[in-house]
Formats: C-alpha cells, structure tokens, sequence
C-alpha cells in the first residue's frame, strides 16, 4: 500500500510524520451493537458462520490463505518478533541491492544484529562462505519474488486485465490499484494521474467485452459498473497537509477531474483508499467534493479500529442523506495500527485507534450495523451502498445476519477480498453466491514492497484472524466467538502515547 512513507514499517523510527490532528477520541459516539442484546441474532452469525466455515475448509482451496502458513520462514517470524523485524527490513531494503554480494551481506548485516535468531536453515546461510554467498542470494532473490507475486497481480495494466478477465469468469468481480502511491513530487503525482488514465481505460475496454456475469454486475438495486479503480490520495498530491485541508481538497481534486471524466465516460466505478488517519479529513471531504463535481459511481474506505469510526459513519450516512446521493462505503478495520500506535507514542497524543483487538472488531459491527440501516432501498434514495473489507468470517457473517434483520437480500452487501490472500474463503463466498469483488494490487516489484510487508506483516500477526482461522483443528465456536462486552459503551479508558 505504499512506498515512501511506510505507515505499516514494523520499525517504528521509520514512521516520521508530521503531527496529526486526530478527531478527540475521548468524545466519540458510541451505540450498542444489535447483537449484543439479540440471542436469536448471535444464533444466526453462530450458524452462518459454522456452514461457511466447513464449505471453506472443504474447499479445494482448503487452506484459508493458500500455501503462505507452511512457510517455514514466515511460521519463525510468527514466533520470534526480533527476527521478523530483521527480516521484513532486510524484504524493504532489498529492491534497492544490486548484486548478489550485496544482497548477501545485506541478509548478513540484518540477520546477526543483536538478540536475532534466525531458523537454522537461514543461520547456515548466513555462515557460507565462497560460492554460498552468490547461491544464497539467488535462492532469496527467488523466494522474494515468488512472495511478492503471490499478492502483486501483475507488473502493468495489460497484464492486470488477463488476471481481471479470469476472476470475471468466475464470477468475481475487482477492484484494480496501482502500488507505490505516495508520490514525492509534482511530477511524480502527474505520472501517477496518467497511469490511473491509462488503466481505467485498459480496464474499461476489456470489461465491456466480458460475457454477463449477473451475480458480478447487478446488486439488489440494479446494474453495478464492471470495472472499478482503487485510487490513493497520496499518490496524487506530494504534500498532503492537515493542517490545510481545504487548499489540499481543491487540488486534490483537480488531478481528480480527468480522472472522474473518464470513468464516466468508461463506465468505471471508482474507489478512495484510506491512509493514516491524519489523512482521514481530506480523503473524505475529497470524496465528497468528487460526488457533488460528478455524478460517477464513487466509493471511500472506513476503517474500524479508529476510535471515531461511528462519527464517521454518522458524517458519510448524514451527508448521502443530505445531498440524496449513493456512495460505497468499505468498511475495513485498517491497516496502519503500528504506525498509527507508534506515532501517538512518538507525540504523546491520544492513540486514535483501539488498542484491544476485540474492541477493533465490535467496532467494526456496530458502524455495520449504522451503515446497514443507510443502505437504500430504492434506486433514487441517498444512502450507502456498503462493501466489507475484510478476511474475518466471524465480522463477515455478523453484518449477513444485520442484513436479514433488516429485510435486505445478501446481494445489497458486497464481500471484498485481497488478491492472494483468504482463497478457501473466498470459495465459500462464491458457492454461497455472495457478491465477491477482488483487490488488485499492480505495479514492479520494487514499488510494492511496503505492500508486501504489510501483507506480510498481517498474515504473520498473532492477533489475525486468518492466521488462527488456518490454525488446523480450531475449534468454530472460538472462531465465530461475539467480540462484544456489555460494558463496550461505557466511557472508555484512553491511552495516550
Ligand atoms: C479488499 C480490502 C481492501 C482494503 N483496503 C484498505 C484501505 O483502503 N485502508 C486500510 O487502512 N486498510 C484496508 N484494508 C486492510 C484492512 O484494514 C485490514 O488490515 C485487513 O483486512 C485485516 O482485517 P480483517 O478483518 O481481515 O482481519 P482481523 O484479523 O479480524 O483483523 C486484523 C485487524 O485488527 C486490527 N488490530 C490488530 N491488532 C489490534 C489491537 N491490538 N487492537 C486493536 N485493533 C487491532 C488491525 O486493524 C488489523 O489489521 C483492506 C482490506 C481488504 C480485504
């Protein structure tokens, strides 16, 4: 998800950024989920869950994310967190090596600094001399890239609309990004307008040659657009500053114009990613701004473990319901939580995210909740269209369960999935006939490597839930288990840094 600024670096000395302006965590709202009073609504997730969960496990996909967990480099990580810093600094720096001896005494720099202990294969490496050296570092190189393509789909647009056409084919639909989307200058923000350009149209002209995939393209309000662009704030503007917003929304919005006039043009749906949350204002008044400009189909991203999620929720579905206009909205819980931790510790402001991870995960089904009774029922009504950005079966088969009580079919909701990641759920979703739609991220290697960090720092944490959905043997009831207490509203005990 980025390149420069690395939000998500587990070092969190590399994370220096401007102070932010965080929303008061200490005045934010806060409504009992419904399923916290509502036995028969918990039964609902409870058997929900259990069937998706079997399907996924019996799919020929089994493993909930492919064959990441029998990696044994990535299982140590898992373990010794000295090890997976060294290694995930050592994945950072390595597009930047030249040749093999450097990458060697890179790994070597990185792997015998103090307090690391490296899995004895890798300690042998470490210890080869002579021709080892060049063997070791062509073995990695290898085993880099091989990690980095299994979630970086493709290098450029006209290799991504290959991957798109077969996810089509099976019924899935996606969501296409660019990586490496903090750009450091002018220039660079101008290179990135033309290659979002140049593949909204890669992705529009090969769409509308798909054959119909009617569970792909139509939710329960009508025809939805086949191709859909995911587009980062930052990579537009090389200087985004809080501090003034609205200079930053105008010229955000600008580089955004040709964009929003081609997609119209192109039938294709477009979709604001959410960045750290000093960002937060300008992305959504940005997608705002973009909504009043153009009546395009148009999306942003509300991330969960931020403490002022349902204020944000309660902004989006109060300004849909002002201005009579439909917008996506992907509920995700977020993928900055070190960053986001680590710069409040750094600034000793309050930490604006959740610091349990259960209290992430209500969170992230009491804003559903509010963004389910946004849905619109008809065609012309303001509202949210609402899309889940998230690997949790627990958080997924909460929010189908909300939609039941509110008499909305499964398809008002969309499932989004990350490419390379979750497959054993993502058949279950397809065999159930849930909306699925993929994220796509392209783009050379060297300019997703913070993306693969933070892919890999995800499927190595110990609080994932797809690392423990993977866990061979564990037990449904703890998997689909309600994150909710009965005191989750109660004034909440604020951590500074
Ligand atoms: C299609 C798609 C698009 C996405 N787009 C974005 C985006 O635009 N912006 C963005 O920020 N993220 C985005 N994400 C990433 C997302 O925010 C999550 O990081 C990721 O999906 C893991 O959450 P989960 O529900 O799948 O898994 P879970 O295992 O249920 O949750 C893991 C998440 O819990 C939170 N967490 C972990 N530890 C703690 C703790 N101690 N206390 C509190 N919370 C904790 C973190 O957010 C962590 O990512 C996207 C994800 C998907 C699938």
């Amino acid at each position: 998800m980025d390149a420069e600024s690395r939000p998500a670096h587990p070092d969190p000395a590399a994370a220096a950024h401007a102070d932010p302006a965080v929303a008061d965590p200490t005045t934010a709202q806060c409504s009992p989920c419904p399923l916290l009073h509502d036995p028969a609504l918990e039964r609902r997730v409870h058997d929900l869950g259990t069937d998706l969960l079997s399907v996924a496990r019996r799919s020929r996909r089994s493993v909930l994310s492919g064959t990441f967990w029998s990696d044994k480099m990535m299982d140590w990580a898992s373990r010794d967190q000295a090890f997976k810093l060294q290694l995930f600094r050592f994945i950072d720096a390595f597009p930047s090596l030249g040749t093999p001896g450097e990458i060697y005494g890179q790994l070597v720099a990185h792997l015998t600094a103090p307090g690391v202990k490296p899995p004895p294969g890798l300690r042998l490496a470490v210890k080869a001399g002579g021709v080892f050296k060049g063997l070791t570092a062509w073995i990695l190189s290898r085993r880099i890239s091989s990690t980095a393509r299994r979630f970086i789909a493709a290098a450029d647009a006209e290799e991504a609309v290959k991957v798109l056409e077969k996810l089509w084919l099976s019924d899935t639909a996606h969501t296409v990004t660019l990586l490496g989307e903090k750009c450091l200058s002018l220039d660079d923000a101008r290179k990135y307008q033309g290659d979002y350009l140049h593949l909204l149209r890669a992705a529009s002209d090969a769409a509308a040659k798909w054959p119909a995939r009617a569970r792909a393209e139509t939710d329960h309000l009508g025809p939805i657009p086949r191709a859909n662009i995911s587009i980062k704030a930052s990579s537009l503007h090389p200087h985004l500053d809080p501090a003034n917003q609205e200079s930053a929304i105008e010229e955000l919005l600008e580089m955004m114009l040709p964009i929003l006039s081609e997609a119209k043009q192109g039938s294709v749906q477009l979709h604001l990613d959410m960045e750290e949350s000093e960002l937060k204002g300008i992305i959504f008044g940005l997608l705002k701004r973009c909504a009043e400009t153009s009546d395009v189909e148009i999306g942003v991203v509300l991330q969960a473990y931020l403490r002022s999620a349902e204020d944000d929720a309660q902004d989006l579905i109060g300004w849909t319901r002002a201005t009579g206009r439909q917008i996506t909205v992907r509920l995700v819980k977020g993928a900055y939580w070190d960053y986001e931790k680590a710069r409040a510790e750094r600034t000793g402001q309050p930490v604006p995210v959740w610091t349990l991870k259960s209290d992430s995960d209500a969170c992230f089904e009491r804003v559903a909740a509010r963004l389910v009774d946004a849905i619109p029922k008809s065609p012309d009504e303001g509202g949210i269209k609402l899309a889940l950005g998230s690997h949790n079966l627990r958080s997924i088969v909460a929010v189908l369960a909300l939609l039941g009580r509110s008499g909305l079919p499964e398809n008002a909701v969309e499932l989004q999935m990350l490419y390379g990641m979750a497959e054993g759920l993502k058949a279950a979703a397809v065999e159930r006939e849930l909306r699925l739609r993929e994220y796509i991220p392209i783009g050379p290697l060297v300019q997703g490597m913070a993306y693969l960090v933070r892919r890999l720092l995800e499927n190595t944490s110990n609080e994932s839930w797809l690392k423990l959905g993977s866990t061979y043997g564990a037990d449904p009831d703890d998997l689909l288990a309600s994150p909710h207490r009965s005191d989750e509203c109660a004034a909440d005990g604020q951590e500074t840094g």
